[in-house]
């Protein structure tokens, strides 16, 4: 059976009463220990450390991490207002983004200090006519490409994310004409936890350092893998870490130039940290060629991995009552009426069911799923079916609870919306 290191039934019934079910858990031992991890990252001259914000953007981690050193990956110009608003200097923060923001957006930051990655050609030209002269990053898609399945994949040639490696010579033309001042290359490839694949990353990366003779720092991304489930493997930071300072130090040997190193992971740092925690509402089967489902009080509208991705998560139940719970088998689906609103899809597959053994369930027991710190609460179906968007809880390191952003009132989700008298 799952457990979540961080919750137990006391805490569990506790959050319940307090605050309510559907809830995001966050424990704040656990966020602190892995930045401590991320922050100790083998390097050979130096490191900036950065939180890819789209991962978990809520202002207390922003906060949290802020308080221990980490800076910030944004991905739009409302994240990095966003990173602003939480007390980041703009200068904390780099901007890699698949939508370039227009110009008076983008000249706010910048002009106080936001770096910049030129994702797309036409990104480096806008970026160049805005600000001749400036200092700008180069997002490249370095040829290679190993996301956990084809819709994390974020390099190699099915990919749009950066400038693709062969544009190398139009990058020097779009540079040459407005004078930029090209301080770092950015690759993000989504490179997983084989250290084989993480030092080819780091070769063809710092082999586009080598066309850029300015440039001062690498930055290798995110895509660090992180095991959810026991069966999965969690990236060896140390180890990949150490790999990678020795091809710095190589390409130093070589050319003279010691490269700073940046690093900037979403997943690895929270997705342990968070679990969902919900209440059983319902149980029905579909009789003894079907299947017995348990529906919660959450679904997609919190997490959409497992519909997207076939993606697994850790699953602990709270029994209500203390009558023996024998194991069984279920399927567990969300609230929404939606039939791909499933938490059990087989691995990689989110068109097929896989029972998961829990212990027998009734209607009442809370139920976590854990693993939900990334790309859960940044990424959900929030407000399909008018569900309000829920709250979200951090467990302080004394055991203590403090809410980090309140259960969303209709009155809010409708605020935006006008009355046309017809
Ligand atoms: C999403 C993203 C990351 C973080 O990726 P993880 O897989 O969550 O570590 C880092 N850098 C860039 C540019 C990204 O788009």
């Amino acid at each position: 059976m799952d457990t979540i290191s961080f919750l137990d039934a006391e805490t569990a019934f506790r959050i319940r009463d307090e605050i309510g079910t559907p809830c995001y858990v966050y424990d704040e031992s656990s966020l602190r220990s892995v930045a401590d991890e991320v922050l100790a990252f083998p390097n050979a001259y130096g490191l900036t450390a950065r939180f890819a914000m789209k991962s978990c953007p809520n202002g207390n981690i922003l906060r949290l991490f802020r308080s221990m050193g980490l800076k910030i990956d944004a991905s739009s110009i409302y994240e990095a207002e966003r990173a602003v608003r939480a007390g980041y200097l703009p200068e904390d923060i780099s901007l890699s983004t698949q939508e370039f923001p227009d110009d008076a957006a983008l000249r706010a930051l910048v002009d106080r200090g936001m770096s910049v990655n030129a994702c797309s050609l036409n990104q480096l030209q806008r970026f160049g006519k805005l600000f001749p002269g400036a200092r700008v990053g180069l997002r490249f898609n370095p040829g290679l490409g190993s996301g956990g399945t084809n819709r994390t994949n974020v390099g190699g040639p099915a990919s749009s994310f950066g400038i693709w490696h062969e544009d190398v010579d139009r990058v020097k033309a779009i540079v040459a004409a407005h004078g930029l001042d090209v301080f770092r290359i950015h690759t993000h490839i989504g490179s997983g936890s084989d250290p084989d694949v993480w030092v080819k990353a780091v070769t063809l990366s710092l082999n586009l350092t080598r066309e850029f003779e300015s440039a001062t720092a690498l930055n290798l991304g995110g895509g660090y893998k992180v095991g959810r489930m026991r069966n999965e493997q969690t990236t060896d930071l140390q180890d990949i870490g150490a790999r990678m300072k020795a091809e710095f130090e190589r390409f130093a040997a070589e050319t003279g130039r010691e490269i700073h190193l940046e690093v900037e992971p979403g997943t690895y740092l929270v997705a342990n940290g968070c679990a969902i925690l919900s209440t059983v509402q319902d149980l029905t089967s579909t009789g003894e060629s079907g299947y017995d489902f348990i529906k919660l009080d959450t679904g997609m509208t919190e997490n959409t991995r497992p519909s997207m991705y076939g993606s697994q998560h850790p699953m602990v139940v709270f029994p209500s009552t203390d009558l023996t719970r024998e194991p069984r088998d279920y399927i567990v689906t969300g609230h929404c009426c939606e039939s791909g609103d499933i938490l059990t899809p087989a691995e990689g597959d989110p068109e097929a069911l896989a029972p998961r053994s829990l212990v027998e369930t009734e209607v009442g027991d809370l139920f976590a799923i854990g693993g939900a710190g990334a790309y859960c609460a940044s990424m959900s179906a929030k407000n399909y079916n008018s569900f309000p968007e829920c709250a979200e809880v951090l467990i302080r390191q004394d055991g203590s609870l403090s809410l980090m952003r309140r259960r969303q009132s209709l009155e809010q989700f409708l605020v935006n919306e006008t009355e046309i008298s017809f």
